[in-house]
């Protein structure tokens, strides 16, 4: 008799812990909209590539010897990379357009319609960061053609070719740019 209450208990209280333990199992299971968000998330996995534009690999520049700073073949360079790159934008946007066209589909299940409306939120919210920066790209080929290219906004210094081949559209040089980034979160404080 007491062994089989003592089994009685044993076997309730193993039951509680597989339904503990099943609610652990099932927890990202009912969790399924944020599980399949990686999947869903497509878009976002372009994001990289939507982001990356900011920070974009744009081609080397051989700098020959007593070449000087934004001489004509510097100037070239930096004209056709920047074009490229809205080319390359322009493309991106437009892309984008026709795909969300094409693709809103009602899906059934809430879950993947509120998912697919954050993708298409995080799309448009890229679309615009895009769109920014195709106008920077137009005002700084602006600069190119005013001759203003290369040299610093604030305290009209070089602002290096380095710089400039990481962020072509930079239009301040390094020291600015640090001493705008420490007053805006001071300000941000
Ligand atoms: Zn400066």
């Amino acid at each position: 008799m007491e062994i089989r209450t003592l089994m009685a208990k044993k076997q309730s209280l193993m039951e509680k812990a597989m339904a503990a333990a099943k609610k652990v199992i099932t927890k990202p299971v009912a969790k399924k909209p944020v599980a399949k968000k990686p999947v869903a998330k497509k878009p976002v996995a372009k994001k990289p590539v939507a982001k990356k534009p900011e920070t974009k690999q744009h081609k080397q520049y051989q700098v020959k010897e007593n070449e000087k700073y934004m001489c004509k073949s510097q100037i070239s360079h930096f004209r056709k990379i920047l074009n490229e790159w809205k080319l390359e934008l322009s493309n991106d946007i437009e892309r984008t357009v026709s795909h969300m066209q094409t693709d809103i589909t009602a899906y059934a299940d809430p879950n993947d319609r509120a998912s697919q409306e954050s993708d298409m939120a995080l799309e448009l919210r890229n679309r615009d960061r895009e769109r920014r920066l195709v106008k920077k790209i137009n005002s700084t080929l602006g600069n190119i053609e005013q001759k203003e290219y290369g040299f610093c906004n604030a305290c009209g210094e070089e602002i290096g070719l380095n710089r400039l081949l990481a962020r072509p559209t930079a239009t301040l040089c390094i020291d600015c740019k640090t001493l705008e980034e420490i007053k805006e979160r001071q300000q941000a404080k």
